[in-house]
């Protein structure tokens, strides 16, 4: 039984690294894929980085089937954006690291990806759409690039001060709790 991980809230330091890629898709691997699933589906999301609980390695899982649908979890090792598309959209974002901020952010429409699945072979996907818009919102956290970035300093401040606010609270809590 796999259980979940904490996830980390922004500001924090290593929410801003650059992760290092995979040499070897292993068993070790594969058990954090699935801690990370378990992890995303908890909170729940749709999608999660590696760095977001603490794994400064490039793994992503999404799962962008809509409510009802059965889930179809993606699990996706070094992935890499391979092309974007000219035409751009605005789509409003959040980000499990950034509880209850919203933006909307612009980016490329259509991508195409390459990644190498839970058995270590390389694949090659195009997308659009959420799963395009969470493509390349889980590979920026691969790069230390949170979707706070994409807006403006009045917008990312906003949202850090409220982050600072919220793990203040929380913080104040497991005080009073131990
Ligand atoms: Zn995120």
């Amino acid at each position: 039984m796999v259980s979940s991980a904490p996830i980390l809230i922004a500001p924090d330091r290593r929410l801003k690294t650059r992760c290092k890629p995979i040499d070897e898709v292993d068993d070790s691997i594969r058990r954090r894929l699935d801690e990370m699933l378990v992890t995303m589906y908890e909170a729940p999301g749709i999608g999660l980085a590696g760095p977001q609980i603490g794994d400064e390695r490039r793994l992503v899982v999404i799962d962008v089937a809509r409510e009802g649908d059965p889930p179809a979890p993606m699990k996706l090792v070094n992935p890499e954006v391979t092309w974007f598309s000219d035409e751009t959209c605005l789509m409003s974002e959040g980000c499990l690291s950034i509880p209850d901020v919203y933006y909307d952010v612009k980016r490329p429409e259509r991508v195409k990806f390459t990644y190498l699945d839970e058995t270590g072979t390389e694949r090659e996907q195009e997308a659009d759409g959420l799963l395009a818009r969470c493509i390349q919102h889980e590979i920026d956290h691969l790069n230390g690039i949170l979707f706070i970035d994409h807006v403006s300093m009045l917008k990312r401040n906003m949202a850090l001060t409220k982050m600072k606010k919220l793990k203040a609270q929380r913080a104040g809590k497991r005080t009073l709790r131990d």
